[in-house]
C-alpha cells in the first residue's frame, strides 16, 4: 500500500540524486493509479508498479542521458514505469496501447523496449515514437 495511492508512494517519485525533490502532481498520481487498476482488473491479480523514471531536478536532468532539456520530469508531471501483475511483466506495448485508448488526444506517452513514459502535460498531446514499428 502506497502513501499517495494504492500502488504509489512519495519516495518513489523522489529525484534519484537525493536532492529531496519529491513533489507530486495530483493528476499524474490519479492517472497512474487508474492504469495500475486497469491491469490488476484485467489480469485479476495484484499490480506492481515499478517506477524507472521519477522526478528529476534540473541538475540531475542535465546529467541524465537522453533527457530533454526542461523535461516534464523536472515539473513532477512525468513518470517512466513498467508494470507487473502477480510477478508477470506486462509488455510495454500493451501498457502504451491502453493509455492511448484511455486518454485519447491528451497527455504525453512514449513507448520504449522496457518501459513507457507518461506525462500529464497540458496542451497538445504527444506520442512517440511516431511510427511504432520503429521500435
Ligand atoms: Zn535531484
Amino acid at each position: 500500500m502506497g502513501d499517495l495511492s494504492f500502488n504509489l508512494s512519495r519516495w518513489e517519485m523522489a529525484c534519484r540524486c537525493r536532492c529531496g525533490f519529491d513533489t507530486v502532481d495530483v493528476d499524474l498520481v490519479k492517472n497512474i493509479q487508474e492504469i495500475c487498476n486497469h491491469f490488476a482488473d484485467k489480469y485479476e491479480g495484484r499490480a506492481a508498479l515499478i517506477v524507472t523514471g521519477p522526478n528529476r531536478c534540473d541538475a540531475h536532468n542535465a546529467e541524465t542521458p537522453g533527457a530533454a532539456p526542461g523535461s516534464l520530469h523536472t515539473q513532477a508531471k512525468a513518470m517512466d514505469f513498467k508494470l507487473k501483475v502477480d510477478g508477470k511483466h506486462i509488455p510495454p506495448r500493451e501498457v502504451y496501447d491502453h493509455i492511448n485508448e484511455a486518454y485519447p488526444n491528451q497527455y504525453g506517452l512514449g513507448l520504449y523496449s522496457n518501459r513507457v513514459h507518461f506525462d500529464v502535460r497540458s496542451g497538445a498531446a504527444e506520442r512517440w515514437p511516431r511510427d511504432l514499428d520503429e521500435l
